[in-house]
């Protein structure tokens, strides 16, 4: 019995639209926007990344023609980096209070990710 330490919490420093680079795995350099964040799993979809081809079941009484259906996987946060607006380059993020607002800022160029 072994017990991992899977209760710890991910953090995820992407959100909704950021533009992301995969940092490791067979997408590896691909970019895309991220579509979605699953927190609980600690996963994002990225768009055009990532892709599996999934049978899909046909199912008339639904209109579903069976056949393979290409579509994202989510993947780890932590394999992907946001690609910061201002200098284009895949930067980690520090979050600051800037005008009373909290924001995520580029540690490459200092410029706020959020707009
Ligand atoms: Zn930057």
């Amino acid at each position: 019995m072994s017990k991992t330490n899977s209760d710890k919490k991910t953090s995820i420093h992407t959100k909704v639209g950021d533009r992301v680079v995969v940092t490791s795995g067979k997408d590896k350099g691909k970019m895309g926007n991220v579509k979605e964040v699953i927190t609980k799993d600690g996963t994002v979809l990225v768009e055009g990344v990532n892709i599996v081809t999934k049978a899909q079941k046909a199912n008339p009484m639904a209109g579903i023609q069976g056949g393979l259906n290409k579509m994202e996987a989510p993947l780890n946060a932590s394999k992907v980096m946001v690609v910061c607006p201002a200098c284009e380059k895949a930067t980690r993020v520090k979050h600051e209070v800037r005008n009373d607002k909290k924001v995520r800022v580029c540690k490459k160029c200092n410029e706020t990710i959020d707009v």
